[in-house]
């Protein structure tokens, strides 16, 4: 036991009388548990669910000096003014300290006069630093941010890996692995890339269903944004944009309409840059146009509203990108745009890039998960939470295919016309040819190969070019196609295709794919 000294105070003692909450949420209370009794854990909760806690009662109630890896400078400056506010004898050690100001921290850890410290990774990893906690008194390791470890993903720190030296060096002491970030994929890797076998994960439900999510093909973006807008009057909300041309285009656009619309992307100087985040924070009503350099560590609990004009990388960025808003729990909208440039636009990025194949290859198949998410005629709360692991067992009745379910038709048909295309022009060619072929359209190609002679050569001449695109779109998704990373985007039939060739399964399309009157002419490729 402790002496009376140090005498340790109960979790709800400390939630009480230092954070001043009568209750703990969620799984905060199991977590607090486990982590003050030295256990390992990794703990996945979306933005919002209180994670902070979950390291700093352990943190307070077992002896010692609690040490938080962060990897963000001004997070770890929030959370350290916060907690003094409160009494807590917190401090951060990082590049924005003078020496003599890291001196007087490291003399104060040394002396055990810290509950909390927050160190960046890069800091903790010096050997000086680590032969200072040899001897120290160490409550618990909390690393936050932990997806940083995995390289798949986009925030990765190489620094975050080498952090398991905390688990060889001090074995004893507990570690609280904390993140937002968690498909299967990252939830695993972090924890093999933190040794955190022995450790119990608390996996939060990652719903937020205050937030109503809508998906739209991008037809007319301004109009779609500004009467997204109007709908949104005097709110604050985040307009995502893929360039800062674009940025800054579309604030203009904005402010010329009368709209309080600031820019925000890593172009801008520093001093801009946080005077538009201060008045974002601050006065009420404003429209943040940004890049993606905006956002992570914002901690404004009223962002009514979140747009992204371009698609997202990714299924992660998106969820992350869209908790934004609605914070506080009170009801709030995400509006996506997408169009098939957009896609086209990532996979091209993705193929073009000179990662390894391996690495390609997963970053495709989470566009086509995104791609999944758009295309989709469910649920989209379903489609996006079975992304993460998580089962949602009725439709939401908050998206806009659960308020407005798309009208569908029998795309059987449609479908058997397309796959077999593909098959008879041996899996070996992109959407685009694919559709001269079923258009009866003898281009140059479609004679080279002697396409103009094959069965399926102009039976889908009932389908615009655009509408043959959106069906490929839906097929894709639907896992009945796919599309080749190392064959130049070639389409080729997927193991789940059969039973549809076979004429044994039905494929419902979305009617959306057959709105648009048929183009004349060629069209766009
Ligand atoms: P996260 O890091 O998971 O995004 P935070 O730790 O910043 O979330 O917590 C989000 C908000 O919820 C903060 O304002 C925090 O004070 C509040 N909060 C967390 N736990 C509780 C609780 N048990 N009772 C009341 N408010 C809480
Ligand atoms: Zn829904």
């Amino acid at each position: 036991m402790t002496s009376l000294a140090s005498s340790a105070r109960a979790p709800t003692d400390v939630l009480r009388h230092v954070f001043g909450f009568e209750r703990f949420r969620g799984r905060q209370e199991e977590i607090v548990t486990h982590v003050c009794g030295g256990g390992d854990a990794l703990v996945l909760m979306p933005t919002g669910g209180g994670k902070s806690l979950c390291y700093q009662v352990p943190a307070l109630v077992r002896p010692g000096t609690g040490i938080v890896v962060s990897p963000l400078i001004a997070l770890m400056h929030d959370q350290v003014q916060a907690l003094r506010q409160l009494g807590v004898k917190a401090a951060m050690l990082n590049s924005s300290l003078a020496p003599a100001e890291a001196r007087q921290v490291e003399r104060q850890l040394a002396m055990g006069e810290l509950d909390l410290l927050y160190v960046a990774p890069e800091r903790l990893l010096t050997e000086s630093f680590l032969h200072l906690l040899d001897g120290a008194r160490i409550a618990l390791f909390a690393i936050d941010e932990a997806h940083c470890v995995s390289q798949w993903g986009h925030d990765f720190r190489p620094e975050y890996r080498q952090l398991t030296v905390l688990h060889a060096r001090f074995p004893g002491v507990p570690r609280i692995a904390l993140t937002a970030t968690a498909d299967g994929p990252t939830r695993r890797e972090i924890v093999e890339r933190l040794a955190l076998e022995e450790g119990r994960v608390f996996l939060s439900s990652f719903d937020r269903p205050n937030i109503r999510y809508r998906i739209a093909p991008k037809n007319n973006p301004r109009a779609q944004l500004r009467a997204f807008l109007d709908e949104h009057e005097g709110e604050a909300g985040i307009v995502y944009c893929m360039s800062r041309a674009k940025v800054e285009a579309t604030a203009q656009m904005l402010a010329t309409e009368g709209r309080t619309a600031l820019p925000y992307h890593a172009g801008l100087d520093g001093e801009t840059r946080a005077r538009h985040q201060d008045r974002f924070l601050k006065e009420e009503g404003i429209v943040m146009v940004a890049t993606i350099a905006f956002g992570m560590g914002i901690d404004k609990p009223d962002v009514r509203f979140v747009a992204h004009l371009d698609l997202p990388k990714s299924i992660e960025a998106y969820y992350q990108e869209t908790g934004r808003a609605g914070r506080d729990g009170l009801p709030s909208e995400a509006l996506m745009l997408y169009g098939l440039e957009d896609v086209a636009k990532l996979i091209q990025f993705v193929d073009g890039s000179d990662a390894p194949d391996a690495r390609k290859r997963v970053e495709r198949a989470k566009l086509d998960a995104l791609l999944g998410l758009c295309e989709t005629a469910q649920c989209r709360r379903q489609v996006l939470l079975s992304y993460f692991e998580e089962e949602l067992p009725q439709p939401c009745g908050n998206c806009d295919t659960c308020l407005n379910p798309p009208k569908t038709f029998d795309g059987t048909e449609a479908a058997r016309k397309l796959l077999s295309c593909v098959y008879r022009t041996g899996e070996r060619f992109g959407a685009g040819h694919v559709i001269d072929v079923l258009l009866g359209q003898a281009t140059e190609k479609v004679v080279k190969f002697g396409h103009d002679k094959i069965s399926t050569f102009g039976i889908g001449k009932d389908f615009s070019r655009d509408e043959w695109r959106a069906i490929v779109r839906q097929l894709v998704a639907m896992g009945l196609l796919v599309v080749d990373v190392e064959g130049h985007g070639a389409l080729g039939l997927a193991e789940k295709c059969r039973p549809v060739l076979r004429g044994e399964e039905k494929v419902e399309l979305k009617a959306e794919a057959r709105a648009r009157p048929a183009r004349t002419g060629g069209g766009e490729r």
